[in-house]
């Protein structure tokens, strides 16, 4: 039983008329949930194959209705693997809404735990730029966890303020998504903490923030370009009004109308956003997306990366790979990150990650990362395990156990679960040594 705040309610009643009672009926049901699949680690078609009960979600073809328990999505090894991510379906909208294509150079402003950055790091195909911005540093590790574990190669993650994006990258990006920090109305259901939290006060001060945030945002954009702007609450000042006030500010953005999404319109300046409410079949998410007028080639490149790949990074590569990445290596201090040779060469902005952190060095020896393997498919490996078949072995593996390995491997292995990469150990004398981060073990 949920008890909602009564200012929230009356308001509630106020904007939605003789939809209330449907939708405080909501409240006496259990929440949704839900996943994405990751497109990057496994094809859609291949959900058949997991032990899930799942239905299609309306509001992005990636996303959908998680009909079974929800406590084995953690547990199972396809989350760790990195081919699904929880996510209640009606946060998967806004990311679609950016309509990202691949090549593009998309920035998203409050990108922690990741959910839309790894969204679009699947639309993006690999190629082009996602950059994850969170400016709480202590939020940014869970972020870097979730690029790492969903394979991504084109990231780079900062945790700066919005402003110092703004003058360090100016009419940088294709497309911008803002997924503000917001009272979390459409949270309600799900986190109790969320109803404490909630006050006509907080409110006030989150729309402020908001407004903030998009003065930034607008100015990273180029002319032609695509700004999202999205919360998961309901309180028209943090979103159609915010909206419509940002565009009175700003003639040169126009509201370019959501109409794929089943949920409900509301008007946004001269044009419409969407809200999905509870009664819609989400927990709730306002989604508006925004054009920049101008003309813009999407997707033109930026200044290559400075290539550090020297002999010792070469034969480190040639060690672990039969077939070598076409990446750049950059070394920062005694990591070496292999990035995309078209990204950019970039300072100032609290970047904390830029492609993939390859290894360490160590001494004399380079240390390769579990990041480097989830990010590249199985075939490319010199030395594999696949683990598919003997789920007791693989769970031992993901507990952190030594396992046994074929006697002939020798090195760095990566460890294969259904066509997907999810470690890697080293091998020697058929036994594979574990290098699954302590982090992530499963317990059970
Ligand atoms: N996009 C994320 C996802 O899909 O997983 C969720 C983002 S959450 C709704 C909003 C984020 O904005 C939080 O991680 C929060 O730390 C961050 N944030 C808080 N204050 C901020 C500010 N002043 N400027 C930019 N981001 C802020």
């Amino acid at each position: 039983m949920i008890f909602l705040p009564e200012k929230f309610t009356e308001r509630m009643k106020n904007v939605l008329g003789g939809e209330f009672d449907a939708f405080l009926k909501c409240y006496d049901l259990p929440p949704q949930r839900g996943i994405r699949i990751n497109t990057l680690k496994m094809p859609l078609e291949k959900r058949e194959s997991m032990p899930f009960e799942l239905a299609p979600s309306p509001f992005a073809k990636d996303s959908f209705f998680l009909l079974s328990d929800d406590e084995k999505i953690g547990a199972s090894p396809y989350h760790h693997a990195g081919a699904i991510y929880s996510q209640e379906p009606s946060a998967s909208a806004a990311a679609a809404a950016l309509r990202t294509q691949p090549s593009e150079i998309i920035l998203d402003m409050c990108a922690a735990p990741g959910g839309k950055t790894t969204q679009i790091a699947a639309a993006l195909q690999g190629k082009g730029l996602i950059w994850a911005n969170e400016v709480i540093s202590s939020r940014a590790s869970v972020l870097i966890s979730n690029v790492e574990r969903m394979g991504i190669k084109n990231c780079i993650v900062s945790s700066a303020r919005p402003d110092t994006l703004a003058e360090n990258l100016p009419e940088y990006f294709d497309r911008v998504i803002v997924d503000a920090p917001c009272s979390g109305e459409g949270m309600f259901r799900k986190n109790p903490r969320a109803v404490e939290e909630w006050s006509p006060e907080h409110v006030s001060s989150c729309a402020r923030r908001q407004a903030q945030i998009m003065e930034s945002a607008c100015r990273c954009l180029r002319p032609g370009g695509t700004l999202v702007y999205s919360t998961c609450t309901f309180s028209p000042e943090e979103d159609e009004n915010l909206i419509s006030e940002f565009l009175e500010n700003h003639p040169d953005f126009y509201a370019d109308a959501i109409d794929d999404i089943p949920a409900h319109k509301v008007p946004v300046g001269a044009g419409v956003a969407v809200k999905i409410y509870p009664t819609d079949g989400g927990e709730g998410h306002f989604v508006a997306r925004l054009i920049r007028r101008g003309e813009c080639e999407y997707g033109t490149s930026f200044a290559a990366v400075n290539d550090r790949t020297n002999t010792e990074t070469r034969s480190f590569f040639d060690g672990i790979f039969s077939i070598s990445p076409d990446v750049a290596c950059k070394v920062i201090g005694e990591n070496i990150y292999a990035v995309p040779k078209d990204f950019p060469d970039v300072r100032g902005c609290g970047v904390l990650r830029a492609g993939v952190l390859a290894g360490k060095i160590k001494g004399k020896r380079i240390e390769p990362s579990h990041a480097l393997f989830m990010a590249y498919e199985p075939e490319m490996f010199k030395n594999t395990v696949d683990l598919t078949e003997t789920p007791s072995v693989l769970s031992a593996f993901l507990r952190g156990e030594e396992i046994a390995c074929d006697g002939k491997l020798k090195g760095y292995t990566a460890v294969v679960f259904d066509n997907m990469t999810i470690g890697f150990g080293k091998s020697s004398g058929g036994r594979l040594k574990n290098h699954y981060p302590k982090g992530l073990r499963s317990l059970n």
